[in-house]
């Protein structure tokens, strides 16, 4: 990709990523971040808890 995927905000690095729950384009400073917001986190969790039900 040529798009930047990293800024520079306040001293810090922040990566870019893409929220998997609601396709936001959002900057983490953490590279374990993988959703934009706790809602989203809250989101895929509940989500992944219905699939295993489904699964088992
Ligand atoms: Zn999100």
């Amino acid at each position: 990709m040529s798009e930047a995927t990293i800024k520079k905000e306040n001293g810090k690095l922040l990566k870019k990523k893409v929220c998997p729950v609601c396709k936001n384009e959002f900057f983490s400073n953490r590279d374990d971040a993988v959703f934009c917001d706790k809602a989203c986190r809250q989101h895929a969790y509940r989500q992944r808890l219905k699939q295993d039900k489904i699964e088992v």
